[in-house]
């Protein structure tokens, strides 16, 4: 789960992380007043959303002369100004997509005057299993282009657990941006104060893009991104709150409210799969016939016929999905509960693309009788490589 901007600079601030003071705003009207509680001579005006690149970005039907969701302006009423203008509209970042995503809140900053950008993210590395630690001279801009273009500007170590952090680590980053002084000091408080509210808070990604020296020397976090582990947010009640459902793909947070373990992808076949394993090999084979799963899903083990026609709900939402391939292995999981939760979908929400269905295990001749005898166009399939081969080449032809 991901966080707002202005939310992740709240957290820094309680952990004693050096941030600028900021006010947010939910209504033009509000504007005014919340940025006349910053003393400038600065007010940064910043559209929250969860996504990067706001400062290159654009809005939808921009007019001349208008620049990104990130604004610098000079006075209260400027300030107020570029709040209004921003507020509602739909804002398009290259982490966005094309559709772009409705600024409904706005972070009005007090401005810093900035020396250097940096760049420092903290992140779960998946293959040495530990907190990594990311740094880089080449702070504001796209790390992504860093990477591919100058990979040795940036650094990168992980922390032993066992061991913990120390001082050293902090060195070593301040080693690395380049930094002088009491801003080494400064460095060494603040990594050990992001690796600590990283794991209390059980952080996956924290990104301060840029981390800056500012104009009289101090480190300070410009911006920032935090992601959270969304398996730990049971035992973190205060994140859970921070939640934007508006900033979340529609069909992953319907699928949440049911518990189903779904995940949104960019091709045309949907699929209903029960066991993660079996999910997986499922897109597998359909990307070996040639197409592309539209999604991820896993109905679990226990699923009832009511988890079953949401999770077919919301596949057929998604108007990528050009056709539909269900697999069950019954084991747990009853085929004639999956048979009912398809048909009972179907009559709900209609049927408008091919559906291939493979039933296997428990119950799997009940299972098939209720669809043949449901009268619906349904093409069976006698095991995996067969309903795959089928639903490919429906969309295919
Ligand atoms: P992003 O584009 O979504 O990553 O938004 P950022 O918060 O990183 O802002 C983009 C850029 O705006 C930064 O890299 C800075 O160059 C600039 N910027 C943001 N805040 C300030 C500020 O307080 N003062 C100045 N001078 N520039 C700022
Ligand atoms: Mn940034």
């Amino acid at each position: 789960m991901n966080i707002h901007e202005y939310q992740a600079k709240q957290l820094l601030k309680e952990y004693g992380a050096p941030v600028s003071d900021g006010r947010v705003v939910l209504r033009a009207e509000d504007a005014k007043t919340a940025a006349g509680e910053l003393d400038g001579p600065l007010w940064v005006v910043k559209a929250q959303i969860h996504a990067g690149g706001r400062g290159k970005g654009s809005f939808k039907e921009e007019s001349a002369g208008e620049k990104g969701g990130v604004r610098l302006t000079k006075s209260v009423e400027e300030a107020a100004e570029e709040a209004r203008k921003m507020l509602g509209r739909t804002l398009v970042t290259h982490q966005t997509g094309p559709e772009g995503k409705q600024v409904n809140r706005i972070y009005i900053e007090d401005g810093s005057g900035i020396e250097k950008e940096l760049y420092l993210a903290l992140l779960v590395d998946r293959v040495s299993s530990r907190v990594s630690f990311v740094a880089s001279t080449e702070g504001g801009m796209d790390i992504e282009e860093v990477a591919a273009k100058t990979p040795e500007k940036i650094v990168s170590f992980s922390v032993d657990p066992a061991s913990g952090l120390s001082a050293f680590h902090g060195r070593r980053v301040a080693f690395a941006l380049g930094l002088e002084g009491a801003q080494i000091k400064q460095c060494v408080q603040l990594i050990s104060t992001l690796y600590k509210m990283f794991v209390e808070r059980d952080m996956e990604m924290l990104e301060i893009n840029p981390l800056i020296v500012t104009d009289k020397g101090d480190l300070k976090c410009l911006d920032a991104k935090m992601g959270f582990d969304g398996n730990a947010l049971y035992r973190q009640k205060d994140i859970l709150a921070l939640r934007d459902e508006t900033e979340e793909d529609p069909k992953e947070l319907a699928a949440s409210k049911f518990d189903l373990n779904y995940i949104a992808l960019d091709g045309e076949i949907g699929c209903m799969v029960n066991g993660a394993g079996l999910a997986m090999a499922t897109m597998d084979i359909i990307k070996l016939y040639g197409a592309e799963p539209a999604n991820f899903l896993d109905v679990g083990g226990g699923a009832t016929t009511e988890k079953v026609t949401e999770a077919f709900k919301i596949i057929t939402s998604d108007p990528n999905v050009k056709g539909i391939l269900v697999n069950i292995f019954g084991g747990i999981m009853r085929c004639d509960v999956i048979a009912e939760g398809v048909v009972a979908a179907v009559k709900e929400v209609g049927l408008q693309v091919p559906l291939v269905v493979r039933l296997e295990g428990t119950n799997v001749e009940e299972g098939k009788k209720i669809i043949n005898e449901s009268g619906l166009a349904v093409i069976a399939a006698d095991d995996l490589g067969d309903a795959a081969q089928k639903i490919v080449k429906e969309v295919k032809g």
